[in-house]
């Protein structure tokens, strides 16, 4: 216990403001983001431990939950390794019963999808157990709630930024079943060529790159960010950042004006609300 505790004390140091909130508020927790439940055996890469206040890091434990169920179910030939999976579902039905019910596919509806998916169930487990889920409302919360925390994460590991909450943080994602389906993704394909660094993520020199990999690139002026992100085969998320209040909002309302189309690639998730221009 002891240990542990100088452990945190000696971490706090070094990271002493909480990053999720913007940096102002003392941090007084180590988070983990991704969560480790996310991962094999729990074991998470080194270092993807943060600094937090309280409330930053009790905010998102059920979008946590359903992150790490989607990113193990998506990810058939090695998602249940640990044999956790069921566990966690069975935790997931608990805390949100509503929610789980319309998350996961019905008998018939899982076993069509992951025909046309070509995933077969593992021993012991059933087509709903495996493969695609129901995207629903709530899940796409999670992954915006998820992927804000993922992104002030990395920005801080890779170059010890801290995104205030005027800052901005734009969203493109989409899981296996688009990829499948669409034969790719037009945003991954297009971003794939801007340079950045893909690091080896690790714990006791077991790479985990299979479970979570990302390419981080990062402006000349520090002052936008892109995260190239990879959980598994199950879903990916393409986040942009911009450290200048308002810069990034006004850049992408202005590209969708041009293009002159209601559909919006990339959604903010944090950041300075815009009215949204007409296009008459
Ligand atoms: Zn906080």
């Amino acid at each position: 216990m002891g240990e542990r505790k100088n452990k945190l004390q000696k971490f706090l140091k070094l990271h002493p403001k909480c990053i999720f909130c913007g940096g102002y508020v003392d941090a007084t927790t180590i988070e983990h983001c991704p969560p480790r439940s996310l991962f094999q055996n729990k074991m998470a890469p080194e270092k993807f431990e943060f600094p937090s206040c309280v409330a930053c890091n009790n905010y998102s434990s059920d979008e946590d939950l359903i992150v790490a169920v989607m990113a193990r179910m998506g990810s058939p030939a090695f998602g249940d390794s640990d044999g956790r999976l069921v566990g966690m579902m069975k935790a997931l039905n608990r805390q949100k019963p509503k929610f789980y019910k319309s998350f996961l596919p019905s008998a018939t509806e899982a076993r069509i999808n992951n025909r046309q998916l070509g995933i077969t169930p593992t021993a012991g487990m059933t087509h709903q157990e495996m493969g695609v889920l129901n995207i629903n409302d709530e899940t796409r919360e999670a992954i915006k709630v998820f992927a804000k925390k993922l992104a002030k994460g990395i920005a801080y590991l890779e170059e010890g930024l801290i995104f205030s909450n005027d800052h901005c943080l734009a969203l493109n994602w989409f899981t296996n079943a688009n990829v499948i389906k669409d034969g790719g993704h037009k945003v991954f394909e297009i971003l794939s060529h801007i340079g950045g660094v893909t690091p080896k993520l690790s714990r006791n020199r077991v790479v985990l790159n299979n479970q979570f990999e990302y390419k981080f690139s990062l402006s000349d002026d520090k002052n936008l960010i892109l995260i190239q992100a990879k959980f598994g085969e199950s879903f990916f998320l393409v986040i942009n950042g911009c450290m200048t209040a308002g810069h990034l909002e006004n850049l992408l309302e202005k590209t969708y004006q041009d293009l002159g189309r209601d559909y919006r690639p990339f959604e903010i998730i944090q950041g300075i609300a815009m009215d949204p221009i007409s296009s008459n």
